[in-house]
């Protein structure tokens, strides 16, 4: 989804939701006019740390229209529809040989109805003459040529010509796909100190941020949970989400100071007011300076067991700052985040460098990359299913990676070409089944042949891994132990699909519970199974940096966790200070507990 700033009203008119089902907005002066003094808002504290900022209003933007009518640059349009046939040509050969070489000569054929296609002057030609005579989009024309190609094959008695007709949409596809690829947003341009003030955000405006300039987040939606605010903590940026009405209460370039701590903020700020903010904010850069300066203490307990601690990142540049933090290694690359905001998925080449980049970065820990994780709230437009009901119950993870072949595979050699600068282990989202890790090793066994064949230095094996975020996964890990080399277990999906409560709905708070005893029986039971085949468990969701998950994390016998950067120090003093055998009698007591409630006073004792 594209962004939009709104820079030239004061009160903003439009909301993404009903007014009608909105709670009273907390305000403690003012209520929904300009503040001349200081007003304060509070809301959920969801990433700590304060921020001092002028308020920037971020809208999203409505759905696409359909293709604008209005007079467009013929000559333009038509280069472009000639690039984007270029370049869907390319795709299409290249899945045919990747089809030849698997499959044989008899599968692959069935590209070639699309190479006639494109090189049918009928088709394309169509295309161009619409764009001239009417001076139409050429996306717009492209869909007037095919919707009336596929009738007329359509209508046809012939079943090869109705299959045709299924060639010809797939083909017009691609080709709408490389259209939009040139027509990528460039990413919003702030002056000066911001903090953003959203309706909601979604991992890809996140995405799209110029984050020099970005010092925090507020929102009128949203959860502790959804990748919006895992972002923010993974960037080190203050959140407070769930504000009632804050886009309308924020007028923009009010100045505001933000505690992503205890969720308050204050609009128009008074001068000491700002002082004292400043003050805060110093102490928190010496904070994480000093944690920097002295981050290489042991991640053990204070019984001597060792329990790395890895730093979940998103972006080259946090590898520098996780591993100042003490990072052990990368647990979890959220390889996604490159393709959000964009309409052209990154290639080969982008992918390779970037990764053999960070592997020489993070030398010589290892970082595991993380396959590509879109669906749910991570939606690419030329990627992700339109419409789905349910998102999270969808095509999401390694299902969209197996559905979406080429752009998985590019993935994939760029991974086996990056594998030789580093230590680098691959991990897959959102396994349900043994089937799906069986196709992506064949896969990656497919491409790593390829690319030795071309000449390419490629590491002899790489350690493959799948995270367990499903109920499923969890009760099979047995079976999918035997497949895999290693386990990452995601609570925050695991809990998500385990209570049957949407991450991203703020009123399920109660029940997106990592500790409830549902979610560490599954826990437990994939530790177990891992261990029985020799493999290591690691635990990458958020559960892992939380006060009461580390002690029972640790007596379950997860063997490291990874977690945001800044939380590794807190957490590596906090491991210190705990006892190794106390925390297995605890989580043993734990899993036979009957709720969220009981765990939390059961860790509460134990630490008392
Ligand atoms: C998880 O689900 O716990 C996880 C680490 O993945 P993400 O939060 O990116 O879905
Ligand atoms: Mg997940």
């Amino acid at each position: 989804m594209a962004l939009r700033t709104r820079r030239g009203t004061s009160a903003p008119t439009r909301s993404a939701h009903c007014p009608h089902t909105r709670r009273p907005p907390v305000l403690s002066e003012h209520h929904n006019r300009v503040p001349q003094t200081t007003t304060r808002l509070t809301g959920q504290p969801t990433s700590g740390g304060v921020a001092i900022g002028r308020a920037v209003h971020l809208w999203p933007t409505p759905p696409a229209p359909p293709p604008p009518p209005v007079p467009v640059r013929a000559v333009d349009e038509s280069a472009r529809l000639k690039t984007a046939a270029a370049a869907t040509a390319a795709v299409v050969r290249e899945l045919r040989e990747q089809t030849r070489a698997r499959l044989g000569e008899a599968k692959a054929e069935i590209f070639d109805v699309q190479l006639a296609l494109l090189a049918d002057p009928e088709f394309l030609d169509r295309v161009h003459e619409l764009i001239r005579t009417r001076a139409i989009a050429a996306s717009a024309a492209l869909r007037e040529v095919t919707q009336a190609f596929t009738e007329e094959l359509s209508a046809t008695e012939d079943e090869r010509f109705a299959a045709r007709a299924a060639d010809l949409r797939d083909l017009a596809e691609r080709l709408e796909t490389a259209l939009a690829c040139d027509a990528t947003p460039a990413p919003e341009e702030f002056d000066g100190d911001v903090i953003i003030v959203a309706p909601e955000l979604t991992p890809s405006q996140t995405a799209q941020l110029d984050l020099a300039h970005v010092r925090g987040f507020i929102t009128e939606l949203g959860s502790a949970h959804s990748h919006a605010a895992i972002l923010a903590r993974g960037l080190g940026l203050p959140a407070v989400m769930r504000v009632p009405q804050a886009t309308t209460i924020i007028p923009r370039d009010t100045t505001l100071c933000l505690d992503g701590t205890t969720g308050e903020i204050l609009l128009s700020p008074s001068l000491e007011q700002i002082s004292a903010c400043r003050k805060q904010l110093a102490h928190q850069s010496k904070a994480r300076i000093g944690c920097a300066r002295h981050p290489h203490r042991p991640s053990q307990t204070a019984d001597g067991r060792p329990l790395p601690l890895g730093a979940n990142v998103g972006r080259l540049e946090d590898i520098t700052g996780a591993m100042a933090r003490g990072a052990e290694h990368i647990g979890l690359f959220r390889s996604e985040l490159s393709y959000l905001g964009r309409n052209c998925p990154p290639g080969e080449e982008e992918l390779s460098t970037l990764y053999g980049a960070m592997l020489a970065r993070a030398a010589p820990h290892a970082v595991t990359i993380r396959t590509l994780d879109l669906g749910g709230d991570k939606q690419v437009e030329a990627l992700t299913p339109v419409h789905e009901a349910n998102p999270f119950l969808g095509v999401r993870g390694v299902r969209l990676c197996l559905q979406q072949e080429v752009v998985f595979r590019a993935q994939l050699r760029a991974l086996w070409r990056a594998s030789v600068r580093g230590r680098l282990k691959i991990m897959l989202p959102m396994v349900t089944v043994v089937a799906e890790v069986r196709t992506v090793r064949k896969w990656l066994a497919e491409e790593r042949a390829g690319l030795v064949s071309r000449g390419e230095p490629v590491a002899r094996d790489l350690p493959l891994g799948i995270m367990i975020e499903t109920p499923a996964a969890a009760l099979t890990a047995d079976a999918l132990a035997r497949e895999v080399d290693f386990f990452s277990i995601g609570t925050n999906d695991l809990t998500q699909y385990t209570m049957a409560a949407d991450r991203l709905n703020g009123q399920l708070a109660h029940l997106q519970a990592a500790h409830h005893p549902a979610v560490l029986q599954l826990i437990q039971r994939a530790v177990e199974a891992a261990h029985r085949h020799g493999k290591r468990v690691s635990v990458c969701g958020e559960m892992g940096s939380h006060a009461l998950g580390l002690p029972v994390l640790d007596g379950l016998g997860v063997d490291e966790i990874s977690m945001p950067p800044d939380l590794i120090p807190e957490a590596r003093a906090r491991l210190a200070r705990l006892d190794h055998a106390a925390n297995v009698r605890l989580a043993r007591e734990c899993v036979g507990l009957g709720s969220a409630e009981q765990v939390a006073a059961a860790v509460a004792a134990t630490s008392a």
